[in-house]
Formats: C-alpha cells, structure tokens, sequence
C-alpha cells in the first residue's frame, strides 16, 4: 500500500483513510494510495461498501500544484474517479475541513457524502477565471438542480456544512469529532436499505424540471448582468450547466472541456489566474526576510475621528484590538463614534452580525482628547486634515508622549512621510499607513517606508495589515505613493481630453464599458465637485463656483433629476467649451471608445512604469494590487501593468507619443527588447 494511505475493514465497510500532509492534495502519492485501495477493496468480497476519510486538518484539497508543468506521474486523476465511481461497492465520501474544487469534484464521484457541521463544500473556481472542469458543472445540478448550480458555481463561495446538507450538496450530518464511526454507520444504513446503487453522473430527476427551459439561462444572466459584466467564467458556466440539462453526461462532459479550455486560453482568466497570486506576493519584501522580529500591537491610538479615523479604527475593532480614539473637541469625537456605531448597526441590522458583537466592538474603543492618554498604545495611526505643518507639528506632540518602541504611523494620502518622521526623535519608528476610504472597506493598504523606518517596523505593519484583513502593498516615498500617484494621472487626462472634443458622457461610458464602475466625471458627481481642491483654474472649480458641486447640490458634469438619474448638462458643456477656449485647446472632436480608453490609460501605465522606474513600487504586480484593491480597477484585466502587457508594450509606447507625453525609461525598454511587466 502506498505510503499515504491505510485499508481497514470494519463489520463489512472497508474505510480507506488518506493522509498527505498538508492538505491532502492530489499529488501522485495520493493518486497511488487511491488507486491502490479501491483496487483492494474491489478484490475483496468482505467489503461491501467503501468511506473515503482523510487524516490532518481537511479533506481532499485540489490538484497538487507543485506539480503544474511537470511531467504526469503515476495514474491519471481521471483513471482514478472512474475507478471509484465505476465499482460496484457504495462509496462513502467523509468530509472534514474543506472539499473545495477538485476535493469537491472528487466527493461528487462517490456515492454519497457526509461531513461534520465545521465542514465547507464548494466549486469556487469562477474566482479564477474558470470552471470546474473534473466534472462538476455536469454533477452538481444532478444532486442539487440547476437554480442552485447556477448560485453556487458563478458565485463560488464555500458552502457550510448545514446550508449544504439543505441544498443536498452533502447527504447526511456526522456529528463533531466522529466523522469516521458515522460514516461507517452510514455506510450499514445503505448497506441495510439494500437500494441500488446510483451514480450521480446518472440521475436525472434534479436536471428534469430545467430541460427544454432555455429561458432560465438567459433570465439568470439578466438578472445577474452587472456582477458578470466584463467576466468570462461566469458565462461559460452556465453554458456548461445548461450542458448538464440538456445533454447525455458524457456529451455535457465534452462540452464541460470545451468550455473550460476556452476559459483557460482566455486573457479574462489569465488576469485573475495573476492577480490571485500578486495578492500573496505583495507581502514580501526582498530585504525585510520572513524571520524579522515583529513588534507585538496590542493596543492602537488612532488620532483624528473623521472619514478615516474612524473607519481605521473599526479594522482594529473587528480585530479585537483596543482602540483609543483622540478629537480635539467632544462634538468631532461623539459624531465619530456615533458613525462607527452605525455602521455596525447597520451591519447588524442586515444579519451580518449579531446584536452582542457590535457590543462586543464598542467596548473596545476608549474615546479621549486629548493625546496624553496614548502613553501605552502600541501603534498609534494619524489621521488628521491633509497639512504638512499641522502633521509635523502633531508628530512632535506625539514623540513627547509616546513610548519607545511604539511605532507612529500617518494616513497621510500624499505627503512627505520623511519631514513627518523628521519632526520625530524616532523616524525610524515612522511608517505610513494609507488606508482608502471607506477604510473599514477597501482591501488595500499601502505599507509607506520612510528612508529611515526600520525593518521591524515594515514587518510588523505587513504583517499586522493582513491581521486586520488588509492586503498590504509596499510603497516608496513620493506624491501620492502608488495608488493615487498612478490614478490621478487619469483624472487630469479626462480633464484635458473633454475639453478637446470628447464629451463626459463619451468618456465616462468607454471606462465604464472597459470595467470600471463609473468614469471620471460619474465619480466627481458622486464625491462632490468642491471635495478635492484644485489649483489654478480648473473645470471643477469654474462649475463649483457657479454652485454646481456635484450629485449634492446642483448637478456638476451631470444635470441630475430627484431620482438622481443623469442626463447630460448644457451648462456644464458651455464651463467646458469656455475653458477649452481660454486654453486654446487643439479641438480633435469624437474618439472611438478604444480611443478614449488608450488616452486615459496608457498614462497610467506610463505612470506606473515611472514608479517602478523609481523603486516606489517594488513588483509591478505591487502597482496592479494596489490600482485593483485602492480603485476597484476590473480585475478581469489584471490591472494597469497586465493590461499593458496584453495590448503589448509597443503599441502603449507608440500611444504615448502620439499624445504628446514622454514615455518612461523603463516602459521604452522594456518595448524595445519584447519584454514585458507582469510575466
Ligand atoms: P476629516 O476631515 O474627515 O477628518 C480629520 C479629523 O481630524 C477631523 O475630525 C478633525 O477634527 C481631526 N483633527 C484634526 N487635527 C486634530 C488633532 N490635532 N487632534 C485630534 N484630532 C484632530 O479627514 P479625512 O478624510 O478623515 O482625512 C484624514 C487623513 O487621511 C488625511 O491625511 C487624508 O489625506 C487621509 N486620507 C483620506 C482619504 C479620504 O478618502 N478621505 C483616503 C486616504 C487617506
């Protein structure tokens, strides 16, 4: 018997148990123990029925990646379902842990499945930009009928133990702790019913209902229009189910390949294949090695309780660290609390949290206000107004009462973290940590390092940052760091561009139609127009000066009605056509949506490429993470760098010229050699 697996037969079950540590992947030894001991129990007339259980902390993980493009080994994972489906002994799967993908897929080979209450089940290889191609879409909605596939595949979420035995993901519950005594009375259950045994790949009765209903496909991809725009996967998994109703299961099965080769081959997957892994890489840094003393944070003053202070805070909260929050007055301080209190409510009041837990999260703050009271906090984040003489000043107040060791961190969106520190005795304990708004939200933080900021207190940030359920980015000091450095050059493109002939609407439906959420001119409706400050004359300060401040007062790019739905704006248009004039700006008239995206993008790029250029960003996966998780850029387009790298670097650099900009050093070479940023 292979080293990994174990054959037992108790009172006429035979129970192979499986243990490949970590997660019992399946790599070629597991293939082997699988292959081996359902060939044994097949030989053996004691064994009338077979449970399938894995030792260590969960069942059947996927595929084994170590071994992605290697040479196959040993039997074929298919050879190896087709055994266990094929025999003509009951096969039990017993789930503990997860059975999440390919561990999934191999439980809907069995028989039947059992698992305990702590398990999860699911198919979640839409997140990747696929489909379940070992079978599932074919399977699934022949146990639990195609609405439910359709939910559970596209949305590709885990699925607990209790809400999949309702679904009939799983068939039966074993009790904690004695997954491996119920499945075997399981398994004598079956045994004494004495039905027949039944394949899942040959039921019919869950798919019936949906066959010749190909009204159901279409009204699904209706309804879910917005969550699938710009993604592959979804589409193509649904095809496969509608496949699973309407086809024999070999011909679905067919079909099912079909389909997951064409979203393997697909740039839409290909992007989120990358950004599943930049996520994971953002937090290594190459001179901050993974054994760097990190310094424990136990407690957190956060000063300034506004937009941001407070939604930090609610991180720490969830997090279960204390926090004390310092206002300068007691009005600033009680409505800040007073958000932070509704926010939670508001999650309470949609089920996601229970009425004791947004107790539980208000205890931990401790208002104040005055910075006194930060003696003892471990790290204390500044979040005040955007000033530099108001931050140094504050950081030297700070220095008077912090302890040593403390590290003192600032949100600060764009300025010099460096004479921050330097208004310190300590720089080396000044970090940046820029959270974006809603901060209790948005995933991104960017881990800011001073030139003098220690490597333990990098470390502690990372790692603290992922703590609190952030993806942390390393970033250089400059204006703006990453995110906003990079994204802002878009802002001020739009603003040149829709003076030149493009009108808002134009440029705001071709960013849309490229992904994001709304464009420019949506986005600084929605924000208020008066919001961020310009300097000099701008179209959002000539429109705030004749009152128009966005969706809140008087429509802004947009004339908006009560329901605030927008409609294009002719005094807006007259603003534009003023300053156009003024500026004497080169009129070039309607752009192709391909056009406009090139014009606002490929100088983001250009921009990216410059703070790679500078060592800002360490990776440009570093800038992709931080432009996807900082601006909800479409992940099916990898992000800024990917992006770049699929329309191909000369083509970008050719762009650039052509509008008048100088493209990067770094972005020159790298078209002039065939190489590229993100592979
Ligand atoms: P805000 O005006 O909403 O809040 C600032 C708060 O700080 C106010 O409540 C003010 O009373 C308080 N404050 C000022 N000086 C103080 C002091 N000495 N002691 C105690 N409290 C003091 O501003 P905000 O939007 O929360 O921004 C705060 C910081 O976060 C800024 O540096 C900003 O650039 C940065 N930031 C903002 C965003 C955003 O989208 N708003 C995103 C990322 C970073």
């Amino acid at each position: 018997m292979s080293e990994c697996g174990k054959t037992e037969v108790i009172d006429g079950v035979g129970i192979l148990t499986i243990n490949s540590p970590p997660v019992n992947a399946l790599g070629y030894k597991t293939r082997v123990a699988l292959d081996e001991g359902f060939r044994e129990f097949a030989d053996d007339d004691a064994v009338k029925a077979i449970v399938l259980i894995c030792e260590g902390r969960t069942f059947f993980a996927g595929a084994d990646i170590s071994e992605f493009g290697q040479p196959p080994r040993g039997p074929e994972l298919k050879a190896v379902f087709d055994i266990i489906e094929n025999g003509s002994k009951p096969v039990i799967a017993a789930i503990h842990g997860t059975a999440l993908g390919g561990g999934y897929e191999l439980a809907l080979i069995c028989h039947y499945r059992i698992a305990i209450p702590s398990a999860k089940v699911g198919l979640p290889e839409v997140a990747l930009g696929l489909l379940p191609g070992a079978g599932g879409t074919q399977r699934l909605p022949r146990i639990v009928g195609v609405p439910a596939a359709l939910d559970i595949m596209t949305g590709g979420k885990p699925v607990a133990a209790s809400k999949a035995l309702s679904l009939g993901m799983i068939d039966a519950m074993a009790e904690e702790g004695k997954l491996r005594e119920d499945a075997i009375a399981f398994a004598r259950k079956i045994l004494a019913e004495g039905k027949p045994l039944q394949r899942v790949r040959d039921r019919q009765d869950m798919v019936e209902p949906s066959r010749g209903h190909p009204e159901i496909y279409a009204d699904y991809l209706k309804k879910n229009a917005r969550k699938f725009r710009g993604f592959k996967a979804p589409f193509n998994i649904v095809k496969a189910i509608e496949a699973a109703a309407e086809l024999p299961f070999d011909e679905g099965k067919l079909r099912e390949r079909e389909l997951f080769e064409e979203l393997v081959a697909s740039t839409e997957s290909a992007a989120q294949r990358y950004f599943f892994f930049a996520e994971r890489e953002t937090a290594k840094v190459p001179d901050v090695p993974k054994d760097t003393p990190v310094i424990p944070v136990n407690s957190v003053g956060i000063i300034g309780a506004g937009t941001m202070g407070g939604g930090i805070a609610m991180n720490f909260l969830n997090a279960g660290i204390p926090v004390t929050l310092v206002e300068m007055k007691q009005e600033a301080l009680d409505r800040g609390i007073g958000v932070i209190r509704k926010n939670y409510e508001n999650t309470a009041a949609k089920g996601r949290m229970t009425a004791e837990q947004v107790e539980q999260c208000m205890a931990l703050i401790t208002p104040a206000l005055s910075i006194d009271v930060l003696s003892e906090a471990d790290l204390i984040i500044e979040a005040v107004f955007e000033d530099i003489e108001v931050k140094k000043n504050l950081f030297g107040q700070i220095d008077k009462v912090a302890k040593q060791g403390a590290i003192l961190a600032s949100n600060t969106s764009y300025l010099d973290l460096n004479a921050i520190a330097g208004a310190t005795s300590r720089p080396e304990y000044v970090v940046g940590m820029h959270f974006f708004s809603p901060a209790n939200v948005m995933r991104l933080l960017e881990v800011v390092r001073g030139e003098k900021t220690s490597k333990e207190v990098i470390a502690t940030a990372m790692k603290l940052a992922k703590k609190i359920g952030k993806v942390p980015v390393l970033a250089g000091v400059c204006d703006g760091f990453i995110a906003n450095r990079v994204m802002t050059v878009r802002g001020k493109i739009a603003e040149q561009l829709v003076q030149q002939g493009p009108t808002p609407q134009e440029i705001d439906k071709a960013l849309y139609d490229y992904g994001f959420a709304m464009g420019p001119f949506q986005m600084s409706d929605l924000v208020g127009l008066d919001v961020i400050k310009t300097q000099g004359r701008s179209l959002r300060g000539d429109l705030v000066a004749l009152g128009r401040l966005g969706q809140k007062k008087n429509g802004g790019f947009y004339d908006y009605d009560e329901k605030r739905n927008a409609t294009p704006s002719p005094v807006a248009a007259k603003v534009i056509a003023d300053l156009a004039k003024e500026n004497g700006a080169k009129q070039i008239g309607s752009l192709s949506a391909e056009e406009i995206v090139a014009q606002l993008l490929y100088p983001v790029v250009n921009e990216g490429a410059h703070v790679l250029d500078e060592g800002i960003a360490l990776r440009a996966c570093d800038v992709d993470v931080a432009c996807l998780l900082g601006y909800n850029w479409p992940v099916y387009t990898g992000g800024p760098m990917f992006w770049a790298d699929t329309v191909g670097l000369q083509k970008v650099v050719d762009g650039l010229k052509a509008m008048g900009i100088e493209p990067s050093k770094l972005l020159v070479e790298k078209a002039a050699s065939g190489g590229s940023f993100t592979r």
